[in-house]
Order: C-alpha cells, then sequence, then structure tokens
C-alpha cells in the first residue's frame, strides 16, 4: 500500500515514449503491455528500434503510464518496461511499476545493462523480472557490435544475483560474430555459476528493423548477414542445455 501523498508523487514522474504496445507476446512471460522508452547508448548494429536511439520522445507520466497498463488488467500477465534502453528513465521505471505493483501487475525491466546502476537500482528492485540483453561473452566484440562494452550488463547481473531479481537473459545469435562455438560456450560458462537465471532466451538475427535505418538515411552495416537457420538455432540451444542451463 502507497501512501497518499507518496502515490501522487509518483504519479507526477515523467517520462519519455518512444510508443506502447497493448498486447507484447514476446517481452517476458504471458500478454503483456510493453512501454517503449526512448533513448539508449548503445548502437547495436542490428537494432531494430534506432529511431528510438536519441534523447526525445513522447513525454507521459508514471501515473498515466500505469493508467493504461491498469485498464487492460483483466487480459495482460504484466508490463514490460522496453525500448531503447529503459533504465536511462529510471526515475520514471520505478515509479510506474510501484503503482502497477500496487495494482497487482507484474513488471518486467528489457535491459541490455543499467547504463548507471546505482541510480538504477530502486527501479530493478521495482521490478518483478529482468530481462537482461548480454550482447556478447567477450569485451571486445560487445565494442564492435554495440559501440560499448559490456560491463554494465555484466554489473547488472551481478546485482541481480545478490539480490536475488529472477532474470531471463537474453542473447542475439548473430552469424558471423556470437553463432560460433568458442564465443557461445564463453557465455554459457560465463551464466552458469549464476542462480538468479531462470531461463536462457537464444534471438535469432532479423532484419525487421533494415527499413528503419534506411528511412533513416543511416547505414546498415548487417546488410549481407544471412538470417540464422532453425537448424542453427538448434545447435546454439544444445551448447547452453549441455552445462545445464534452462535454455528457449
Ligand atoms: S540496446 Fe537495444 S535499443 Fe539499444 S541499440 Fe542495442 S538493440 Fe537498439
Amino acid at each position: 500500500m502507497i501512501l497518499p501523498i507518496k502515490r501522487r508523487r509518483l504519479e507526477q514522474i515523467p517520462g519519455y515514449m518512444h510508443h506502447t504496445e497493448s498486447f507484447g507476446t514476446v517481452d517476458g512471460p504471458g500478454l503483456r503491455y510493453v512501454f517503449f522508452l526512448q533513448g539508449c547508448p548503445l548502437r547495436c548494429l542490428y537494432c531494430h528500434n534506432p529511431d528510438a536511439l536519441a534523447a526525445g520522445g513522447q513525454r507521459t507520466t508514471a501515473g498515466e503510464a500505469a493508467a493504461q497498463a491498469t485498464g487492460l488488467r483483466n487480459f495482460i500477465q504484466g508490463a514490460t518496461f522496453s525500448g531503447g534502453e529503459p533504465l536511462c528513465q529510471p526515475e520514471f521505471v520505478e515509479a510506474t511499476a510501484l503503482l502497477l505493483r500496487e495494482q497487482g501487475i507484474p513488471s518486467a525491466i528489457d535491459t541490455a545493462g543499467a547504463p548507471d546502476l546505482a541510480k538504477a537500482r530502486p527501479a530493478i528492485d521495482a521490478a518483478e523480472l529482468l530481462l537482461l540483453d548480454i550482447k556478447a561473452a567477450e569485451h571486445e566484440m560487445a565494442v564492435r557490435l554495440t559501440g560499448q562494452g559490456n560491463e554494465a550488463a555484466l554489473a547488472t547481473l551481478d546485482y541481480c544475483e545478490q539480490t536475488k531479481k529472477p532474470v531471463w537473459l537474453r542473447h542475439v545469435l548473430l552469424p558471423g560474430w556470437t553463432l560460433e562455438q568458442t564465443q557461445l560456450e564463453k557465455l554459457a560458462a560465463l551464466l552458469l555459476p549464476y542462480t538468479c537465471i531462470q531461463l536462457v532466451e537464444l534471438l535469432p538475427f532479423h532484419k525487421l528493423g533494415e527499413p528503419k535505418w534506411e528511412q533513416l538515411g543511416r547505414p546498415y552495416l548487417l546488410q549481407k548477414t544471412p538470417a540464422v537457420t532453425q537448424a542453427e538455432a538448434a545447435w546454439a540451444r544444445g551448447i547452453f542445455a549441455g552445462v545445464g542451463l534452462r535454455v528457449q
């Protein structure tokens, strides 16, 4: 139960949105209301929301956002903060998640790691689940793939382990980059000790975002990279299952 004076303060915290989706099916368990927040410090070569990376977006408040999801409470299993990088707006995510929790709606945060973990801890604490994307097991590859290393993702994973926050660990299979035996074995070995990881989700690379790059007039460097075959995805899953991780 949130005290009325605190609720009023939480409701007024601003956030900047790219768009929302009422019934998302790929961002956490069940049907979910998904908030795609504007802004991200990474520049992943395969980003499918390149128009959500720069600062800006539609101004909203935690109260308005929570009311949108609460209106669909009979149809959804939870809400997910995605983006962009939702932990660039930790006060908004925390406030909205707390308001949703009060309504019995669990929250998930779809993140590539908190850009500033000290500021993001309360937001992580307010969510029931993290969908944490580790871009590459190796720091160097993460830099080439995203423009930054993987320190933020690993520090966020460590925080989840300390606080026993459930994590679905996500990893994009990118041919010629991460879809490679040594890389996958390194990542599986890295993840194995973490008891907070409930599930590893391997996401086959796709090109759905390519037209957006063209619209933005920016070069899409993965034009010649092939899609991942079903056999390749099954092979990659086998590496994680082989060390005892739950994978899909
Ligand atoms: S972390 Fe996500 S939103 Fe940010 S650049 Fe990478 S794919 Fe795009």
